[in-house]
């Protein structure tokens, strides 16, 4: 009979396993696993890389997904996911893993959502940030549970409290109309910050992120920036005060994109506190100085925002799966939201991308910059704008935008007496969709050549729901899978 028992609790162990998923938490080598494992699922629409290390020499790794993977390509706006910087807030670092797994099961399955995002946009997940302090929390005895235990990196050092502070800078700019965007770092700054941060700094500093969010816990609300408090210090502390953005509206409508597609976030009462919508200006909260979200927008063209995303900073396996239905929706509508703005190509005579051109839209004090091969990405609310581009060597042009809500592209062709007037879109047919047009900006004589082409970036169309079925697991089901791209090298396993 106990010959028996051995392998029929066996089975029903498995089976158990089975039905739970993978609604487990993952230590640093099985969230590895876990991220190879979906590189091994995806190999076309995939990549892994590392960011470096962490203090005591953990691979900070991310995963990317796209149709190109490794490639930026023009007019594709490149995203990321940040989880787990403090080591104890774990619940980001497990829907990220859930996420990749999702984003590579619906694209298999082709699902028409999915599918479209990865190959209009480049993504980049990274779970975890700080896997020295998972590592900390993670090992406590259920007894010993600190409420900071594992939160710092392996020096004791606050990650979210260790960017430079760029804020101080902008708010003196602010008033003697100094930079509004891409303040320059101080130059000691590598020696200021930790291995974790450094790394962080170089992988957006490399990459021309538009949009991002950084995943926390302790709490369950969208924090927008600015973080840090405009106000003096009162002894020793930066009191708390609204402190917005010159980016202020679309932040907030950033920041209720996840709180309402979240199963509960935007009902404002959680975990004994009240947020209207579920959203807050950081530092009306409580200001933080040296943060993430204010580092993103201040040194690049990113626009980040922090998610606090349970009351439990460790939640209790069980509630896994829960969490995973509640956020799964806004973790995907919040990346659909890189679509919303403009975004075009600044180009020379020679239809060379201008790497560096200022995009400043009138009445908004936050202008982004062109990428490496000209491109720019503007986040911007349905509307019309006066939009100017400037570069080094070459007339400044405006040219007015309509924004709409979804709306159809939006293509112009402007030609003026006298001038060299239109030319054709400088964009190859095909691989994003109709033929761009173009306008003729910066006409003068020989210098004619900067030409943005720029269109409204709604997807025209609502999107397919989710299926609703009772287990949240009924999902839409299209063609067979469609794998495109080149062959990517496989990243070895580490050691
Ligand atoms: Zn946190």
């Amino acid at each position: 009979m106990a010959q028996l028992l051995g392998p029929l609790l066996r089975a029903l162990l498995l089976c158990q396993a089975a039905a739970t998923g993978n609604f487990v938490h993952h230590s640093y080598k099985e969230m590895v696993q876990a991220l190879f494992a979906v590189q091994n699922e995806c190999p076309y629409v995939t990549r892994i890389y590392s960011l470096g290390h962490s203090v005591q020499g953990r691979h900070l790794y991310v995963l990317e997904f796209s149709d190109y993977p490794g490639l930026h390509e023009p007019l594709e706006p490149e995203f990321k996911y940040v989880g787990n910087m403090h080591g104890n807030e774990v619940l980001g670092r497990e829907l990220l893993l859930q996420l990749s797994e999702f984003l590579c099961e619906e694209y298999r399955r082709g699902n028409e959502r999915i599918t479209r995002l990865i190959h209009d946009t480049r993504i980049h997940i990274m779970p975890s940030m700080n896997p020295d302090g998972y590592e900390v929390a993670a090992n406590q005895s259920p007894t010993t549970n600190g409420y900071l235990t594992g939160r710092n990196n392996a020096n004791g050092v606050d990650l979210n409290r260790n960017f430079p502070d760029l804020n101080t800078i902008m708010y003196h700019n602010e008033k003697s109309s100094g930079p509004n965007h891409h303040i320059p770092l101080p130059n000691n700054w590598r020696s200021q910050v930790e291995p974790e941060t450094a790394a962080v700094i170089q992988w957006i500093s490399s990459y021309n992120f538009v949009l991002s969010a950084n995943l926390h816990g302790g709490a369950v609300v969208a924090n927008y920036p600015y973080d840090k408090s405009h106000s003096q210090r009162v002894r020793g502390q930066w009191t708390t005060t609204n402190t917005p953005t010159p980016d202020d509206k679309l932040f907030q409508k950033l920041a209720k994109t996840y709180s309402y597609a979240h199963g509960w976030m935007h009902q404002g009462w959680n975990c004994g506190d009240y947020f209207a919508d579920g959203i807050t200006n950081g530092a009306s909260w409580y200001s933080l100085s040296k943060g993430m979200q204010d580092f993103n927008y201040l040194y690049t063209n990113c626009f980040e925002i922090t998610l606090e995303l349970s009351c439990n900073k460790f939640p209790p396996q069980e509630d896994l799966e829960r969490e995973w239905l509640a956020n799964r929706e806004a973790l995907v509508a919040f990346m659909e939201e890189v679509h919303q703005g403009i975004k075009g190509m600044v180009l020379d005579e020679n239809n060379n991308g201008i790497v560096g051109a200022v995009l400043s839209v009138q009445g908004i004090g936050h202008d982004v910059t062109s990428g490496d091969q000209g491109d720019y990405f503007r986040l911007l609310l349905p509307g019309t704008y006066a939009v100017t581009a400037s570069a080094r060597g070459y007339q400044p042009q405006t040219v007015s935008v309509t924004v709409g809500p979804a709306g159809p592209s939006l293509v112009s062709c402007a030609r003026r007496a006298g001038r060299p007037g239109c030319v054709g879109p400088a964009l190859p047919r095909g691989r994003h969709g109709p033929r761009l047009g173009a306008w003729c900006w910066g006409c003068s004589n020989r210098r004619w050549g900067r030409l943005p082409v720029t269109r409204s970036l709604g997807w025209g169309s609502p999107l397919p729901e989710w299926g609703n079925g009772e287990d949240g697991a009924s999902r839409e089901v299209g063609s067979s899978p469609r794998f495109v791209g080149p062959d990517v090298q496989p990243v070895p396993m580490p050691p």
